[in-house]
């Protein structure tokens, strides 16, 4: 740290990505990617931007904005476009809490929420998730603070119903609930219809997972247009250029061809059963994933030892250093024969 840096950030502890190692190739399982490539008409489309790249973007997103408009069935301002869903996340934390209104989520979930409440200098509460890892609506009922719940949840990949959700909502009318649904697409409901009945939703998704662009950057809010104003209003006071042109014309492309996603997601759904089933044949306990996600602890090694030896091996997988969590491993579900190897090098190393 240098003598200049402000002292505002001096206890800032910032988001640890995934690794990403360059010595050899590896069945990368780390960071929840897609194993598919994005469809052809995306690749296409970014092609056939790159040579208008000398123009800025358009601001305002507008085909893109209509697109996913059309695709999730809400009104043109109901939807704000960002630089991957961790800048709609970090939005919503400057716009939504403050001393009055901390914010609030699960002491086990999306390591990025304290940071995006430290960056912001904004008061935080974790609510310790139950021994299950479930979460128990009730400690968040009428809680009056900033509730911010990742649905399914990370790195658990359990998930809330929508009734559970309501509930929550229901009891916190002068609260904005922000929904994160990075992983929706894996099977579980999403709660954007819920946005007209309920307007202190917010719901945040993701092109870097389903729609296999990580790379790419690109999130988005839905939410009633009251909220998509406020998002707007720290969009435009920051960097009202933040979604490139390229991104643009790729996101446009991916929303035109949904059944490519749709298939990719089932691949990923039948794969993730199909790993789980054999990972509980080895002596896994696995929690009831319904992301693109296993979260697995062994009663034979434990989940730092499992981690370091598939690394040994070419296997990246996620471990948390967290106390709760330390016997566990975050394991992407990839693709059948990314999931054979890996269950192949597990098979050895027990
Ligand atoms: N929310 C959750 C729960 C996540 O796990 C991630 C991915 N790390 C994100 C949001 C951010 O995804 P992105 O910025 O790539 O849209």
């Amino acid at each position: 740290m240098s003598r200049f840096f402000s002292e505002k950030y001096k206890d800032l502890e910032p988001y640890a990505p995934g690794e990403q190692p360059r010595d050899q190739v590896y069945v990368k399982l780390n960071t929840n990617e897609s194993p598919f490539p994005p469809c052809e008409d995306v690749i296409k489309a970014c092609a056939e931007t790159a040579p208008t790249l000398r123009l800025y973007p358009d601001p305002d997103c507008r085909d893109l904005i209509k697109k996913l408009s059309e695709v999730y069935g809400v009104c043109e301002d109901e939807v704000t476009v960002n630089n991957g869903s961790d800048e709609t996340l970090n939005f919503a934390f400057m716009a939504y809490c403050d001393e009055g209104h901390p914010a609030v989520f699960p002491d086990i979930t999306y390591g990025f929420y304290p940071v995006f409440a430290q960056i912001n200098g904004l008061p935080y509460e974790e609510i310790p998730l139950e021994s299950d890892f479930s979460i128990d609506v009730n400690k968040y009922k009428g809680i009056g603070k900033t509730i911010f719940i990742a649905n399914p949840n990370a790195p658990t990949g359990i998930a809330l119903t929508l009734s559970q959700i309501e509930e929550i909502l229901v009891s916190n009318p002068d609260n904005v609930v922000v929904i994160d649904e990075a992983y929706v697409d894996f099977g579980t409901e999403s709660t954007v219809d819920l946005i007209h009945t309920h307007k202190n939703l917010l719901v945040v998704q993701t092109f870097s997972k389903s729609r296999s662009m990580a790379g790419a950057r690109l999130g988005f809010g839905i939410a009633d247009k009251s909220i998509i104003s406020d998002l707007n209003a720290i969009k435009y006071s920051t960097n009202p250029y933040n979604i490139n042109r390229i991104t643009a014309s790729a996101g446009v492309a991916a929303l035109n061809n949904e059944s490519y996603t749709r298939n990719n997601c089932r691949a990923i759904i039948e794969n993730r059963e199909y790993t789980v089933k054999k990972l509980k044949e080895l002596g896994f306990a696995c929690t009831d994933s319904k992301a693109n996600f296993i979260f697995a602890k062994s009663d034979k090694i434990g989940g730092r030892e499992l981690y370091l030896e598939l690394k040994k091996r070419g296997v990246l997988i996620r471990h948390f250093e967290k106390e709760r969590i330390k016997d566990f491993n975050r394991i992407t579900v990839g693709s059948r024969e990314q999931m054979d190897a890996l269950l192949e090098r597990i098979g050895e190393i027990l």
